[in-house]
């Protein structure tokens, strides 16, 4: 296969000093314009995974990184921090799960486009005012010059999150990381911005990294898959093949989340029994407390993932 665009090689990230394990040991592989899901219960380390690659932690997060974040061939980690800060939205544009976070209250929307694009590109007034109109109306925002004097609390959750990608895609990054991006928004407007993400990635072959607890969403649009559970993957493979056919029994048991139509016409939802373990994991597999396929000697040693295009962390995989 070829390069990969984006390659994590054993991540592992740490707070406090080393008191919280958020992330160890993550490998993933991103290539030139396909979509990665990566997915996984709340507190498995996804978010943390995509905060490393532009090392967007606050300085009180105690953080410790390990590893390396490769974009074409380069270490991200271990980058000065100004250089860094260039590649930001150039290289690597970032979404968030709560759109109106990231948005500055105090700034109308075309100034908050426009001063990206004079950061970065180092466009004239004039020239990214246009631009901004541009990317407005590429991310589907009706009267686009209204909008630009508009405010972010004048925009619904939607808009704000439209408004949030074109911010992501003002300077054409070759990596779109998009971190539960819908999960605030109510279902119809969820898959609009589904939509529009495939949509821009087909336009601008971006590769797009999406993370998502919400397996349901995956088969829409993703490529390959990689679950994570507890700081590692667990499972990867091509979408189609793991959600056909999981290996993992964490994968299958996401699978029967999923809600169904019981035989009385009801929709069901079901629970993984019991909670991850977070920020400290036990020896050996960190599923085994809550796997239904647990057997003797499933505890230890640890299982390791294994290799090649389907991989799965499970001793009786
Ligand atoms: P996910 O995105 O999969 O829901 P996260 O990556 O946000 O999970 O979190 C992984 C783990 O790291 C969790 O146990 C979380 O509580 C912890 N964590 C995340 N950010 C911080 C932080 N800034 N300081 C301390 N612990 C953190
Ligand atoms: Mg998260």
């Amino acid at each position: 296969m070829s390069e990969a665009l984006l390659r994590v090689e054993g991540l592992s990230v740490a707070f406090r000093g080393g008191a919280i394990q958020a992330v160890d040991g993550v490998d993933l592989a991103l290539h030139a314009g396909e979509t990665l899901a990566v997915v996984g219960e709340s507190g498995s380390g996804k978010s943390v995974t995509a905060l490393a690659t532009l090392r967007l932690f606050a300085r009180e997060d105690d953080v410790r990184t390990a590893g390396r974040i490769l974009f074409q061939g380069e270490d991200l980690l271990g980058l000065p921090e100004a250089e860094l800060r260039k590649r930001r939205g150039r290289d690597i544009g970032i979404i968030f799960q709560d759109p109106g976070a990231s948005l500055n209250p105090v700034f109308n929307i075309g100034r908050q486009i426009t001063e990206v694009l004079r950061r970065h590109k180092h466009l004239p007034r004039a020239e990214a005012e246009a631009e901004a109109l541009r990317l407005l109306r590429e991310v589907g925002i009706s009267d686009p010059e209204g909008r630009l004097r508009s405010y972010p609390h004048q925009l619904s959750g939607g808009m704000r999150q439209r408004v949030m990608i074109a911010i992501a895609l003002a300077c054409g990054p070759r990596v779109l990381i998009a971190d539960e991006p819908t999960t605030a928004l109510d279902v119809t407007i969820q898959a609009q911005i589904l939509g529009l993400l495939k949509a821009l990635q087909a336009a601008h072959g971006m590769a797009l990294l999406f993370i998502t607890h919400d397996l349901e969403l995956v088969g829409d649009i993703a490529d390959r898959i990689a679950v994570m559970y507890a700081g590692q993957v667990v499972e990867s493979g091509p979408a189609a093949e793991v959600l056909a056919d999981p290996r993992h029994p964490y994968t299958r048991a996401l699978l029967d989340c999923r809600p169904h139509r019981g035989a009385d016409g009801e929709v069901h939802f079901a629970a993984i029994p019991g909670t991850p373990p977070r920020g400290v994991f036990p020896g050996g597999c960190r599923f085994a407390a809550r796997c239904a396929r647990r057997a003797a000697g499933c505890e230890q040693p640890q299982p390791l993932l294994t290799e090649g295009a389907r991989a799965v962390r499970c001793c009786r995989a």
